[in-house]
């Protein structure tokens, strides 16, 4: 317990890698002694173990700038924004417990999946996951979804996340999956909903705004970053 706290005191780190003690951050430890992907590899570790941002940047001298950029560059940007940052308040995330019990498709009911005590009255969400029989009307095969959030263990809410900065083909292909996905999970799948949160430049160009009004009318609602982070509570 001593030993403990001086340990603090002088911010002694151990290195995952070759369990050296140093003084002080790991950035200049990993420099010398191991590789840039080592580094990074280390980091998203501790990210993905759900360490809090400031942990993980005092424990590796980085900021909070090069931490998002290197989940990004790592994981793509919807994870990165699901994981690492916005939906905190739905805590907790449940990827940890699914991925220790080998869940990868979820049923419609998580309860029949999961020992149901564990989260009882909380608001889960998880990431980058399937739900069984949910399926993309292109392949037939099961949509990964970028979040899912239960309620009472059931997957009522499942979103497809992305960022457009300039108009492309993929907007197009994605549009005209997501139309699918929608009217699929509304006729088939009576408890869940589909929603698309979507952000990026190209939706304030004269073009976006066109299409975005256009896709209202399959929606009803898309929401962007800022408007789904304000409505959060509507899908507790
Ligand atoms: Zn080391």
């Amino acid at each position: 317990m001593h030993q403990q706290t001086a340990k603090t005191l002088v911010a002694t780190q151990v290195c995952s890698l070759c369990k050296t003690e140093v003084e002080g951050a790991l950035s200049s430890h990993f420099k010398v002694a191991h590789t840039v992907k080592s580094f990074e590899k280390a980091i998203l570790s501790d990210v993905d173990k759900g360490a809090p941002d400031v942990e993980i940047g005092r424990k590796y001298g980085i900021t909070f700038r090069y931490l998002e950029k290197l989940i990004t560059r790592a994981k793509g940007v919807n994870v990165g924004f699901v994981k690492h940052k916005k939906v905190k308040t739905l805590e907790p995330n449940i990827d940890n417990l699914l991925s220790d019990n080998e869940i990868s498709i979820i049923k419609y009911n998580l309860g029949e999946q999961i020992d149901s005590n564990l989260v009882k009255g909380k608001n889960i969400f998880c990431t980058e996951k399937y739900v069984e029989g949910v399926t993309k009307a292109t392949d037939n095969k099961l949509k990964k979804f970028d979040l899912i959030i239960f309620k009472n263990f059931y997957t009522n809410y499942l979103f497809e996340i992305n960022f457009y900065s300039t108009e492309g083909t993929k907007i197009g292909i994605n549009q005209n999956e997501y139309i699918a996905l929608h009217n699929n999970i509304k006729q088939n799948f009576k408890g869940s909903k589909f929603h698309w949160i979507t952000d990026g430049n190209y939706w304030l160009t004269s073009q976006g705004e066109k299409r975005f009004l256009n896709l209202l009318n399959y929606f009803g609602t898309i929401y962007n970053i800022n408007f789904f982070m304000e409505n959060i509570n509507n899908f507790k």
